[in-house]
């Protein structure tokens, strides 16, 4: 047996993502709703498919540009920044690793929230450092305790989604001002937008209005519906997107992605009827909640979550019985949180297929 760094012997041998294909070979049958991983069930921009079609054929045998250079420059000319200020990466999810890497050190504290994305917590530890929670506030995650944490253990990188995965809450842009104020300089706040485009306008800071110790994370992944083609980026000050480039996969945004998301930035129609589209079912499913006596928590992103009013075994339970009868959701692991279930906003067939079961899956329940 080749030797294996001692961090990564101590790690858990198990994934933790359960992908829903998995549970589909577990189960030995399909699944008509695909609610749990908030993707982008209305699919990516014809203008995105046709690039990918002709990339197929004319780039698909060369390697991407690793400087992304007609991307980031579209994104810069859109969020009228600078193209040095912008970093791409395979999606959100690897950019956090390479910030864990290189913000931190090995041993160090990092905070979020107890019951956040959980990516971000799997590259902390990965990378052998120390992660600190903080529990969320009324299904909020508690700004004054986070900063209070990172004051507290001198932290290098706190964490925090706005709008937030898993509850679907959002702070407004000033409260997000304040909190990065309220950080010692030296401590860099990786700001996760994921779900940005699907947001209340007063939810995002201006491009500016947030200090140099903050990077922003955005991805294509959700209202542009390209999961599958892994592409992200970040947004933050020279200095710090700089140094990506010293650590980064040059070649990790693969041909494909960057000529579908170059495609799918110059459709502003068709994000617009998906974020009709997404606000719809959002409207639906809570809707739905509501007749079955699940509570909707408002939502800012492209999933509801909704409470029942029981408990974390309950909502374990009613999960399951909502797989076994081909509907994909997910739900929050964290106690305040764990009693609630994750939407994803679905198309029209699925959202119907989900209303069906529902009442059954909740009966099997009790
Ligand atoms: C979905 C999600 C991501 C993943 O983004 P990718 O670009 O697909 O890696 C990151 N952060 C949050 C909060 C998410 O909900």
């Amino acid at each position: 047996m080749p030797r294996v760094n001692p961090t990564v012997v101590e790690l858990p041998a198990s994934i933790p993502f359960v992908a829903p294909e998995e549970s589909e070979r577990e189960l030995g049958q399909l699944f008509k709703a695909r609610l749990g991983a908030n993707e982008g069930n209305f699919g990516p921009s014809p203008l995105a498919v046709e690039a990918m079609v002709t990339a197929a054929s004319a780039h698909a045998w060369k390697y991407g540009d690793p400087t992304g250079f007609d991307l980031r420059l579209a994104l810069s000319e859109r969020l009228a920044v600078a193209p040095e200020t912008i970093v791409l990466g395979a999606g959100i999810d690897n950019l956090l690793g390479l910030i864990v890497r290189i913000f931190s050190d090995a041993g160090d504290p990092i905070v979020s929230s107890l019951g956040a994305y959980p990516t971000f917590n799997y590259h902390v530890t990965g990378f052998g450092r120390r992660l600190v929670t903080v529990p969320y506030a009324s299904f909020h995650e508690d700004l004054d305790g986070l900063s209070e944490a990172v004051h507290e253990t001198s932290a290098p990188i706190v964490y925090l989604s706005n709008p937030d995965n898993p509850m679907g809450t959002w702070w407004s842009a000033a409260a997000m001002v304040g909190f990065a104020q309220s950080l010692p300089e030296t401590t860099l706040l990786v700001l996760d937008e994921a779900y940005a485009e699907t947001a209340p306008d007063d939810a995002i800071a201006a491009i500016g209005a947030l200090p140099d110790n903050v990077i922003r994370m955005r991805t294509f992944s959700k209202a542009y519906g390209l999961a599958g083609l892994r592409c992200g980026y970040a947004i933050g000050s020279a200095d710090v997107i700089g140094q990506f480039n010293k650590v980064r996969d040059h070649f990790g945004i693969n041909v494909m992605a960057q000529k579908a998301a170059l495609a799918a930035l110059q459709d502003d129609d068709y994000l617009a009827a998906t974020l009709d589209n997404i606000a719809d079912a959002r409207e639906r499913i809570a809707a739905i909640g509501q007749a079955n006596g699940l509570s909707p928590v408002e939502s800012a992103t492209n999933f509801v979550t909704l409470e029942t009013d029981r408990d974390g075994a309950f909502a374990m339970a009613l999960t399951k019985a909502l797989m076994t009868s081909q509907v994909f959701v997910r739900k929050p692991m964290a106690p305040g949180l764990d009693h609630c279930i994750r939407v994803s906003a679905g198309r029209p067939d699925e959202l119907d297929w989900f209303e069906e079961v529902l009442p059954t899956a909740i009966g099997q329940c009790y």
